[in-house]
């Protein structure tokens, strides 16, 4: 079976997976989706005994029916290797009556690495399948995560450069650190004044700019995207929700069959689409929970079904879902609407022409799956205190938002998975505030110290050099400059 790829929007067909991929986003604006959903035949008690590795493959064979299997073998084993701190790549931990998939034990701390430590092997694998000698220009906005973790898959890797543009003041400290000390001669760094949404709305322009498409060309260059809008990103992650699902039958702590929930906390709503689509596998999960912070626009999107990103933007304590755009809910919405572009593609016009759409009762009905809660920052401290004073467990303020989240569904009677995705070292002075709200520190790594002592939780070796490491980037400049900005990098005019 070849799994073909289609615009959302409905002006790109019969696109192959690795033409996907290497074009990120679809020429009308649209997101990739597979024409016809896979099937995969999961046998959970075959695939309890399996590596991660290996349900990547079978997963992945089926999405990327035009790689190889040996091209899949290579992509899949130079990414989930030692730059992982634990062979099993995403451990799922017992605590108290939930479980937690940590998705953070990859080199940048959280789990974009899931995603991006693949997708430039995909990426250069898919440039050769289809005689491309173009360099790949990766450009990215970023809430903080992304931006490192598609550097550190990109850095060095031969005939690509990656252009990641983040919010000066939208991000955590460590996060800024991370990025403006990235290495590797093809990686360019540029805070911009701006919220993510203004960069991200930049970036997706300068993608369908048809004159900016035909100079890179010129110059034997081609944008692709390491953002979430691409294939690239979406599939790798719904391998861990079928690897969390047969460790958890493995352990017993779910019959073979039985359903699990599932608490995602969600920005772009890549990580939640992941879980959607494992469901649509036949993964027994059964309600979704999409779990935000202040910037609540999906909460009311499914509460009453209107998306209206006409609102304040909020900088909270979980900035890498500071976001009023989930782009994400494209491919949901073409679902919702039986794969219908028509439908789609309106929405999507009257999202940029009134920055908000409105789902009629039938299409409403698509969305029974998932449940909404959001969190305060306030809730957001209680729920990683409450689950350190209890369990002896530290979580970070993401993760913290999915367990208020889920702490609202009190009708709920499945076992719940918690996604859980940033290290509490990356967001250390929120972790710390919650334990000791009025908590000074002399410079920002003793933040880490302070989390050390309040907790004992060892310190990734990652977070100990951060701070020693020089800083090799120092662009900033207003969001209007991006389109500029990229031009002298590339040396264009
Ligand atoms: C990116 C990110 C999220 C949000 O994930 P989406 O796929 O954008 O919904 C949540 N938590 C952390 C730590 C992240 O880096």
């Amino acid at each position: 079976m070849t799994t073909h790829y289609a615009s959302t929007r409905g002006g790109q067909q019969g696109v192959s997976a690795s033409q996907a991929i290497l074009q990120g986003l679809a020429s009308d604006g649209g997101l990739f989706v597979p024409e016809v959903f896979p099937e995969i035949a999961l046998d959970f008690d075959k695939l309890k005994e399996q590596s991660y590795q290996e349900i990547a493959l079978l997963i992945m064979k089926a999405f990327y029916s035009d790689f190889s299997e040996k091209e899949l073998i290579a992509c899949i084993e130079a990414a989930y290797d030692e730059k992982f701190d634990t062979p099993t790549i995403a451990p799922v931990k017992k605590v108290g009556t939930d479980y937690y998939l940590e998705l953070f034990h990859g080199p940048t701390l959280a789990f974009k690495d899931m995603a991006l430590s693949i997708l430039p092997y995909l990426m250069t694998t898919a440039a050769k399948k289809n005689q491309s000698t173009n360099e790949l220009v990766i450009l990215t906005a970023t809430s903080g995560d992304t931006g490192k973790a598609a550097m550190e898959g990109f850095a060095d890797v031969e005939n690509t450069k990656i252009i990641v543009f983040y919010p000066k003041e939208g991000v955590s400290k460590i996060q800024e650190q991370q990025m403006r000390t990235q290495k590797g001669d093809n990686t360019f760094v540029v805070a911009v004044n701006g919220n993510f949404d203004d960069a991200q709305t930049r970036v997706k322009e300068m993608f369908n700019d048809t004159t900016l498409r035909d100079e890179l060309a010129a110059n034997q260059k081609q944008f692709s995207s390491a953002n979430s809008i691409n294939i690239g990103r979406l599939i790798p992650q719904v391998v861990y929700y079928v690897y969390a699902y047969a460790q958890l039958v493995k352990e017993n702590e779910l019959k073979n069959g039985q359903a699990m929930d599932i608490s995602v906390p969600t920005g772009n709503f890549g990580n939640i689409l992941a879980g959607y689509y494992a469901k649509k596998l036949g993964v027994p999960i059964g309600k979704l929970i999409c779990a935000s912070n202040q910037n609540n626009v999906l909460t009311d999107f499914f509460t009453n079904g209107t998306y209206d990103r006409n609102r304040e933007f909020y900088v909270t304590s979980s900035p890498s879902m500071d976001i009023l755009i989930s782009s994400n809910l494209e491919r949901l919405l073409y679902e919702v609407s039986n794969q219908s572009a028509t439908v789609t593609k309106q929405l999507m016009d009257d999202l940029t022409s009134k920055g908000s759409y409105a789902l009629d009762d039938t299409l409403r009905k698509g969305l029974a799956d998932f449940l909404v809660a959001y969190a305060t920052d306030e809730q957001t401290q209680d729920a990683i205190q409450r689950v350190f004073d209890q369990e002896r467990y530290v979580i970070d303020p993401h993760t913290a938002v999915a367990k208020h989240a889920l702490d609202q569904m009190t009708q709920l009677e499945n076992p719940a998975l918690i996604v859980s995705t940033a290290s509490p070292y990356k967001f250390p002075e929120s972790v710390v505030r919650a334990f000791d709200e009025v908590k000074q520190v002399e410079n920002e790594f003793d933040w880490v110290t302070s989390l050390y002592e309040e907790t004992h939780l060892t310190i990734p070796p990652a977070v100990k050099t951060l701070f020693e490491s020089p800083i090799l980037h120092d662009r900033v400049i207003p969001v209007d400059d991006m389109l500029a900005c990229v031009k002298e990098i590339l040396n264009l005019d």
